[in-house]
């Protein structure tokens, strides 16, 4: 049976004292720092989701960053792509300023929770099938918790494929679904799914995704909902 949560506390607490996947434990607690970081004693744990749950949208990233939220401990925190995204989220009207650095920063989202499918940082972000699976609970878990969501943001191919997975875990009809940029798929008697480029460097630094084309489709997410 799986298990359920009545309150995002106690999801929290179940996903930051995980243990599950072996591989992932042994690379996150062993995590050489940044030079530039060298200073900082890093998270090394898994990293829940963030935001307003009681949003009508749901941001879906892949995993943690390295030096990003494995360092910070909260998603989308300290790196290249939690920047981007984050500057975009606040133009879009959707955060409170455009900078995610630190925990203890100010950052609050109105309108979207954020989370990640697997919630430890895997080696080359690649997590394995068996641990896309171990962690799928999680991802459940925080939908069924967002009691106002009408909108799913999935961040790249893979977070992509991993909704398209709890879609089908939830006896939904996920047939057809492919990921390309600003695709959009009306999901009958659940949540909208929209599709978006990563916001990672390899992504933004070849202007495959611009600012521009982020905070379109955040505004067209906005209209689509009315948030
Ligand atoms: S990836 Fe998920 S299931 Fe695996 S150890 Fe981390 S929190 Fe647990």
């Amino acid at each position: 049976m799986k298990p359920s949560y009545s309150s995002i506390g106690e999801l929290e607490a179940a996903i930051v004292s995980c243990r599950a996947c072996p591989r992932l434990v042994h690379y996150r607690e062993n995590l050489e720092p940044r030079a530039s970081y060298a200073s900082q004693v890093y998270w090394r744990k898994p990293v829940p989701g963030f935001g307003d749950l009681d949003g009508k949208l749901l941001v879906l990233g892949l995993a943690p960053a390295s030096h990003g939220a494995e360092r910070t401990g909260r998603i989308f925190t300290g790196d290249a792509s939690s920047r981007f995204l984050v500057k975009a989220l606040h133009a879009a009207g959707f955060a409170n300023q455009p900078v995610s650095e630190s925990r203890d920063d100010g950052l609050a989202y109105s309108g979207c929770y954020i989370t990640a499918v697997v919630k430890c940082v895997p080696p080359g972000d690649r997590p394995t099938r068996e641990e896309f699976a171990s962690c799928s609970p999680f991802l459940d878990a925080e939908v069924s918790l967002m009691q106002n969501l009408e909108g799913v943001l999935a961040l790249g191919s893979l977070a992509f494929g991993a909704y398209v997975s709890h879609l089908a875990r939830a006896g939904g009809d996920a047939r057809g679904m492919r990921f390309a940029h600003g695709a959009v798929y009306r999901v009958k008697g659940g949540p909208t799914l929209y599709a978006g480029y990563h916001p990672s460097p390899r992504n933004t630094n070849t202007g495959r995704l611009t600012m521009p084309m982020l905070v379109a489709l955040l505004k067209k997410i906005r209209r689509d909902l009315r948030i």
